[in-house]
């Protein structure tokens, strides 16, 4: 590649580089001088794609794609980054500003609660351990306080992102996001569709278990059943019914010790990862967890706030399974595909790494429980984890069909559009609110991750496809993963090698033989465990 398209790489590789650094900074120390300059860098990294000599070069090379396939792919890549880039520059900054307003109250927000002032952490934890029915419900509804507080903007924010889209070319947002991650709006509405139909009998099943136990632990009657009774603010998980408690478990692991034990053991060293990374809290920094890849010439690190808990240990496996992804990707690739097939590729493999941590056998394998305890373990764990996926699949339902909507029709009566969906999709009975309460507007990602939530869906199937193909080609049918270095030589080879050679379900269908689909999903989580 010796002409335009290799300076352009040569341009952005080495600001996108400084964007990481800047943004790892600023997420490890908190300081507001790191953040300014975080915000600088990646407005020159943006301004880089809105040289109209490149827009002319991109289109005229994508009107006569290049008869090597690397190259074809790399301006196609280039070009999708570029879209949303195209968008004016004043309309861009009006959309920043006003998600960033918005983000700052999110994070600054302290409801109102039995006459003083409360964290949402805390409420939270009402929410998941309280049995007071009277006291749910306040901390339920002082969770939603911030909605009405920030819908009007939200709205606002939707219609210039509609404008922003209309400007390229795009129906609304929803549909220029799609494009964006090369996903077809009527394939996506077809998946869920299929998702919905396969979910909809054995979520009810699962979904009358858990009011059961709920209501007894409560004591009142299943059909008295509140939102404010499910353990969590959108009842996105399943709630802690099922007699699982494996914090007790982990309360004496070392779990970085565990994460280094088990990925060397894999065949997928995290040392040098691990090396570079930020592991524990400290003031000012990031309370969540993520993993960037700074460079893409090896310099991989994660963010993490560990603390001896299933929680941190399943988040240590998931941000180390999108690092050893990174970490995998043909070096001879050029930059600009050095890269994740997708959000729904880097997705499903952390959220397989993650889910171990809740598996009895893993737990075994890697000495945290003794064989005994495994046993007793097992039943309960899976059934947890199965109502947790139809939880989780029913509630991303709600999630990915209330944003189509959103985008549709900004001005519609939203409240209405979110209680429909949840009432239908999670059975969950639509409480007296008062009007324009705005619950939907309490969902941060509305904002700052807009139409991306069906992308974890997503990555769930992918997910469910990879583990039935490493099932039944590298370990015999058993799900034991600890001490097979064929393990990480199946996904390097299935997964991580190619980078973003090809579109993820193109990946998908060589490493699994399908497309991305939800057939896996449904044949793993779907069928009853036994007690
Ligand atoms: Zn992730």
């Amino acid at each position: 590649m010796s002409d335009w398209l290799k300076q352009t790489i040569g341009r952005l590789q080495p600001l996108e580089t400084a964007v990481n650094r800047a943004w790892w900074q600023a997420a490890v120390t908190g300081s507001a001088e790191e953040y300014a300059r975080l915000e600088t860098l990646r407005n020159q990294y943006d301004e880089l794609f809105r040289d109209p000599r490149l827009t002319e070069q991109l289109e005229t090379a994508a009107a006569a794609p290049s008869e090597d396939p690397v190259r074809a792919r790399a301006i196609e890549l280039l070009r999708l980054a570029a879209l949303p880039r195209q968008v004016d520059r004043l309309l861009t900054e009006r959309m920043n500003r006003l998600a960033t307003e918005i983000e700052r109250d999110f994070a600054t927000y302290r409801p109102s609660f039995e006459g003083g002032e409360a964290s949402k952490n805390d409420l939270e934890e009402i929410l998941a351990r309280g049995t007071d029915g009277a006291r749910l419900r306040a901390a339920w509804e002082a969770l939603k306080t911030d909605g009405p507080l920030v819908a009007p903007r939200l709205r606002e924010l939707v219609e210039l992102r509609n404008e922003a889209a209309r400007t390229v070319g795009h129906q609304d947002f929803w549909h220029m996001k799609l494009a964006m991650d090369e996903q077809e709006p009527s394939a996506i509405g077809a998946l869920f569709d299929r998702l919905e139909a396969l979910t909809r009998e054995p979520f009810q099943l699962v979904k009358e278990e858990i009011d059961e136990r709920l209501a007894e632990r409560l004591g009142i009657a299943p059909g008295d059943l509140q939102p404010w009774h499910y353990q969590n603010p959108f009842f996105q998980e399943t709630p802690a019914v099922f007699g699982v408690d494996l914090d007790t478990q982990y309360e004496e692991v070392d779990i970085l010790d565990a994460a280094r034990r088990f990925f060397r053991g894999v065949g997928l060293p995290v040392e040098e990862i691990l090396g570079r990374s930020s592991l524990y809290e400290a003031p000012g920094k990031d309370p969540h967890a993520f993993c960037t890849n700074i460079d893409r010439e090896g310099d991989i690190r994660i963010l993490l706030n560990l603390r001896p808990t299933e929680r941190w240990m399943g988040t240590t496996l998931h941000e180390l399974g999108h690092a050893v992804y990174d970490a995998g990707i043909d070096p001879s690739l050029p930059w600009i595909l050095r890269q994740a097939a997708h959000t729904v590729t880097t997705e499903a493999i952390a959220m397989l790494f993650g889910r171990l941590s809740r598996s009895a056998d893993w737990m075994a394998g890697m000495g945290i429980v003794d064989p005994a305890t495994a046993d007793e373990l097992r039943g309960p764990a899976s059934r947890e984890l199965r109502a947790n996926m139809l939880v989780f699949s029913r509630w991303a339902q709600v999630m990915t069909r209330f944003e189509r909507g959103l985008y549709a029709d900004p001005g519609q009566d939203l409240d209405e559009l979110w209680w429909s969906l949840v009432e239908r999709y999670q059975l969950v009975a639509r409480p007296d609110r008062p009007r324009e309460a705005a619950d939907w507007a309490t969902k941060i990602h509305v904002v700052m991750a807009p139409v991306y939530y069906h992308n974890y869906l997503l990555g769930e199937c992918f997910a469910s496809q990879l583990d039935a193909g490493l099932r039944s080609e590298v370990l015999g049918g058993e799900p034991v993963w600890c001490g097979n270095p064929g393990v990480g030589e199946w996904f390097t080879e299935r997964v991580f090698r190619p980078g973003a050679r090809w579109h993820y379900d193109e990946l998908a269908r060589q490493a699994t033989g399908s497309a991305v689909a939800p057939e896996a999903f449904a044949e793993q989580f779907l069928a009853e465990v036994s007690p």
